[in-house]
């Protein structure tokens, strides 16, 4: 699974939006990784603060 650094994250909501499995939940105030993530990193580069950070990321194709 991929991690949320919850001290940078401003619960913007923009990487909920874009992941594949519908894993990321956008909570009152925390932003919580379902377990069903497939840590495939697609939401990484979508996070304008830079709070989300590990997964597979995609190799340009
Ligand atoms: S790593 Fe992939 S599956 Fe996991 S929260 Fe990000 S976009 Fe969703
Ligand atoms: S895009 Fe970044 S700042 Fe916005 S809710 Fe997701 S992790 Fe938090």
């Amino acid at each position: 699974m991929i991690t949320v650094d919850p001290d940078t994250c401003c619960l913007c909501g923009l990487c909920v939006g874009v992941c594949p499995p519908e894993a990321l939940d956008l909570a009152p105030h925390e932003l919580k990784v379902l377990p069903n993530c497939t840590n495939c990193g697609w939401c990484v580069p979508y996070c304008p603060v830079g709070a989300l950070s590990g997964g597979r990321r995609p190799k340009g194709h």
